[in-house]
């Protein structure tokens, strides 16, 4: 299915040679498990670089060895919601540059026919009202398990939401900008095609059998 291009709008694609680079490890088919993962993990940092320009800052004023200047902290706790099961490889990548983070899980399945997502797990962080909350789902490919997972963080209070993806297709972004289009989404490409399977093409597979090596891919 080869949809036209949504409005660039809330969507924010990494146009950086760092996260190209990444992209084509993590899309390579001979790629292996552990060059996937450390693959996602960098690319994690990279985009959370990007999702975190749009965080609040409060400044403080601190004294360097040689003068005073203003400084800043983040005032807001940050919360990590990753769609299970390869939303975690997103997750366990940020948290070394969060490692205060809370973390939430939202189980969804896809029903292979429909490609509509059933909730089986949900479990998310106290407070989310005042922390800025990151839902974090590799592939954002029809947009329904991304839109459900955002209205599960709004349900719980957070407003000040985003949805990081590695791949975004027209399809899943155009979803997300009819369900949520106060949430930003950032991506690191754009792909052109969803296919009748609900596979983002070219893509790079299926993202949790390739992070967790439950897929065949040689
Ligand atoms: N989920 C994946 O893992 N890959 C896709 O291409 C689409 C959804």
């Amino acid at each position: 299915m080869l949809i036209a291009m949504p409005p660039p709008g809330q969507l924010h694609v990494l146009d950086h040679p760092l996260a190209a680079a990444q992209l084509s490890i993590l899309r390579a088919r001979k790629t292996l498990p552990n060059d996937f993962r450390k693959a996602m993990q960098k690319m994690s940092l990279l985009l959370l670089v990007e999702a975190s320009r749009r965080w609040e800052r409060q400044s403080v004023e601190l004294e360097s060895p040689l003068a005073s200047f203003t400084g800043c902290i983040l005032p807001r706790p940050v919360a990590l919601i990753p769609i299970l099961r390869a939303g975690l490889g997103l997750q366990e990548g940020m948290l070394p540059l969060l490692p205060d983070a809370c973390t939430g899980h939202i189980g969804l399945q896809r029903d292979p026919v429909t490609l509509r997502p059933a909730q089986y797990f949900c479990r998310l962080p106290a407070d989310l009202a005042a922390a800025e909350v990151l839902v974090l789902d590799p592939m954002l490919a029809t947009g329904y398990s991304a839109a459900e997972a955002v209205a599960a963080v709004k349900a719980a209070g957070a407003t000040r939401v985003q949805l990081i993806c590695v791949l975004a297709c027209p399809p899943g972004v155009a979803e997300m900008q009819r369900a949520h289009p106060d949430v930003p989404i950032v991506a690191a490409a754009l792909d052109p095609i969803l296919n009748d399977v609900g596979y983002i093409v070219p893509g790079l597979g299926d993202a949790g059998d390739r992070y967790f090596g439950t897929g065949s891919y040689s």
